[in-house]
């Protein structure tokens, strides 16, 4: 019984999609069986099968019609008192359509979210659905209900803090436009209202979601709101449960959108919602323009978002910064840092030579962009486009050629705005600061982006998959440590499934050298090859001693490198390697969740146009195998999916025993039903509270129930 669990869990290197599903019909084939067809559009349709001759079925679907079919074609379908349960786990059988039918089914009535034992399913609805606020809330505290929900799992955190006091963590995963960020406010508004005095801290605290967001997310072509950095928010709580505060952390903010577009995206929401909404005295002083007029915004030809008015969302920000009591000179000044960027982009060069080599175009872009930097124009000018080397004793300013220039202007608009960015998030944490009664006890929030597999993937891919790659192993640790502990303290006999985990995948990121031009990694959610084209200078991110020097000797108070004491270190950490700082963020980040009991939340987008109401069943298939909802399944697999109390079974199964004996106790009677229909030794355990079944078991049973109905 001490079997390796092979496929998508295990080797990371090895891992394949085909093997991720149960797929295995063997035994099961006999006349009038529901069984799931593929037909040769490689859609699955329901039927019953009519006859078998070899390899051969004939399947009658439900349509009525009936198709001849290979048995490699067929799976097993679940009996229909488990159409759409609330918990993926009760199914009999786990197969791929199995699966996506009972969430397909569970969507179509609204119900987004589902249980895959301890991870909760999140299905996207693209559109409002009456089941969040204060009533609903409510009624999830005081358990009244009870189907999976957000709620129940911010609510299951709460109580197992309080219980147990441990720290909680909820961990949300899943692709761009899942749902993740939506899915974490939710969280924490549940907490806000558990856990919330007469003070405004959880208010405070729910106002920095729309701070970050404005500066931290953009339109892309997945999601019109999609996060560009990942986020860890540790909310905290006094010993009576009340929230006092909060810690937030940033990971890698994706700074090559303040420059660079792709058709039909936008850069961050600030930008527009500053050229939309700021007061007329606000933009003369800023000389502020029309979005549409500066280069950085225009490039992608996409200026607004459908349904967003974001000089409405200028006022919401100004009034958030209000709550975290970011003062108005602040205020102000991360407002001349953003036009700086703008007017930065604005700034072009001329040829001056036969050697490509250039000089800045005296205009108002640079006269602007010094002013808002509060610097020289000439000095702008030469740190854009000479580079100082040194001679003998003396340094030389040697002239750029025309794209370092241009990628100078760009490095220095992007390390104004990662800059602003991080001292945001250094005064937005100084104000929803712990105080002194803190109890150490926290919930944390960890929203950071899916795995990312495109056509081109580049060092940020490298990093993103990097983490979630780690973010996995801690699921897998976590999910078959759990499993395991289940089964003992129901005193089952249960050979422990041992596991291989992707730490060798996760060796690679971290101690092999990695060659050549391409390279392909096989990481838990399927293969990604990388083009290692500008690995290294993105790596290095090369801040240059130009800038520091123009912007420590200018008068701007904050992007000022030493002036800033963010958390990944200020200048010293600049000079290391974007890749080694992650690293060490996310081995510190893995470190403190360890210490936390974690919760699951996979998000799924049941489609790519964000539709309300369409649900593509190879979307979510391909999803539910990446987000590792398939580990949960594959651990039930070789495990007992059934699980119902002796009271449950012995109720619903007692009429097998034609002699009931109206002493026994559900335990005996249990024992006698299982003895009654002949079950084979290891297809069951009894415990000291439930009954286990392996998978398809509670099928023969049900049969037997419906006939004698
Ligand atoms: P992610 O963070 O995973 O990229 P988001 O949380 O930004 O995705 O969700 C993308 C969009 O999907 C949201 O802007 C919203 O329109 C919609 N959405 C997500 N979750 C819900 C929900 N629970 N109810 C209604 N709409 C939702
Ligand atoms: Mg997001």
């Amino acid at each position: 019984n001490n079997e390796k669990v092979n496929g998508p869990i295990a080797g990371s290197v090895t891992r394949g999609k085909e093997s991720g599903w149960d797929d295995n019909i063997g035994y099961f084939i006999k006349k009038r069986l529901s069984v799931w067809c593929r037909l040769p559009n490689g859609k699955w349709d329901l039927g019953k099968i009519e006859e078998t001759l070899g390899d051969e079925a004939t399947i009658s679907l439900l349509s009525g019609t009936v198709v001849k079919v290979s048995t490699a074609e067929l799976l097993p379908a679940n009996p229909d008192i488990l159409e759409g349960v609330d918990d993926l786990m009760q199914l009999s059988y786990l197969n791929e359509p199995s699966v996506l039918h009972n969430i397909k089914h569970r969507y179509a009535q609204d119900l987004i979210y589902s249980k895959a034992g301890p991870v909760l399913i999140a299905v996207n609805p693209f559109k409002e659905i009456p089941i969040y606020g204060n009533e609903i809330l409510t009624s999830y505290k005081q358990k009244a209900k009870d189907s999976p929900h957000v709620y129940a799992i911010a609510d299951a955190a709460y109580n197992e803090m309080m219980r147990d006091e441990k720290n909680q963590s909820i961990i949300l995963s899943g692709e761009s436009g899942a749902g993740k960020t939506e899915t974490a406010k939710y969280v924490m508004q549940y907490l806000a209202a558990l856990g919330c005095g007469n003070d405004s801290m959880g208010y405070e605290i729910l106002q920095t979601n729309f701070i970050l967001q404005a500066f931290g997310n953009a339109k892309t072509s997945r999601n019109n709101n999609s996060s560009r950095f990942g986020k860890l928010i540790e909310i905290h709580f006094t010993a009576s449960g009340k929230i006092h505060g909060a810690k937030i952390q940033t990971f890698l903010l994706e700074k090559s959108r303040v420059v660079q577009l792709a058709n039909d995206e936008r850069s961050y929401h600030i930008f527009y919602q500053l050229c939309a909404g700021a007061p007329s005295t606000l933009r003369d002083r800023l000389n502020l323009r029309m979005a549409s007029e500066y280069k950085y915004l225009n490039q992608s030809e996409c200026l607004v978002v459908d349904g967003v008015d974001d000089g409405m969302e200028f006022h919401k920000l100004v009034d958030a910064l209000d709550v975290v009591q970011i003062c108005k000179e602040d205020q102000e000044q991360a407002f001349a840092m953003l036009a700086a960027v703008l007017w930065l982009g604005n700034i072009s060069f001329q040829v001056i030579d036969n050697e490509n080599h250039v000089e800045v175009f005296t205009n108002e872009a640079v006269e602007n962009a010094a002013r808002l930097i509060n610097c020289r124009a000439q000095d702008l000018m030469l740190a854009l486009s000479t580079h100082k080397i040194q001679a003998g004793n003396d340094f030389i300013a040697k002239k750029l050629t025309m794209q370092k220039a241009i990628d100078r202007r760009d490095a220095l608009a992007k390390f104004i705005y990662t800059r602003l960015f991080e001292w945001l998030v250094v005064q937005i944490n100084k104000s929803v600061k712990v105080g002194e009664l803190s109890t150490g006890r926290s919930i944390s929030i960890l929203d950071i982006y899916g795995f990312e597999s495109f056509k081109n993937n580049s060092f940020e891919q490298f990093c993103i998959n990097y983490a979630n790659e780690r973010l996995q192993q801690h699921f897998n640790r976590h999910l078959f440590k759990l499993e395991q502990e289940e089964y003992e303290e129901d005193g089952i006999d249960w050979t422990k499934v041992d596991f291989e985990d992707n730490q060798e995948c996760l060796n690679l990121f971290e101690k092999k050298p990695l060659g050549g031009r391409a390279f392909g990694v096989c990481h838990y959610a399927g293969e990604v090859a990388y083009d290692t084209n500008g690995f290294l200078e993105k790596n290095r991110d090369p801040m240059h001693s130009e800038f520091i020097h123009l912007l420590s000797s200018s008068g701007c108070q904050l992007p000022k490198p030493a002036s800033l004491s963010c958390q990944s270190g200020g200048l010293e950490s600049s000079m290391q390697s974007v890749a080694t700082k992650f690293k060490s963020q996310l081995f510190k980040l893995m470190h403190q969740l360890e210490k936390t009991t974690p919760h699951f939340i996979r998000c799924i987008k049941p489609n790519a146009k964000q539709f309300p109401g369409l649900y593509e069943d190879d979307l979510v298939s391909q999803q539910l195998q990446c987000c590792g909802v398939l580990e949960v399944v594959r651990i039930s697999r070789y495990g007992y999916p059934t699980r119902m109390t002796h009271q449950e079974f012995a109720g619903r199964y007692g009429f097998l025993l034609k002699e009931t004996n109206l002493s026994w106790d559900p335990l005996s009677m249990s024992v006698a039903i299982l003895k009654k229909i002949n079950f084979l030794p290891d297809m069951y355990e009894v415990g000291c509270t439930k009954v286990y079944l392996r998978m398809g078991q509670i099928e023969r049973l049900e049969e037997q129930r419906k006939q004698f109905l």
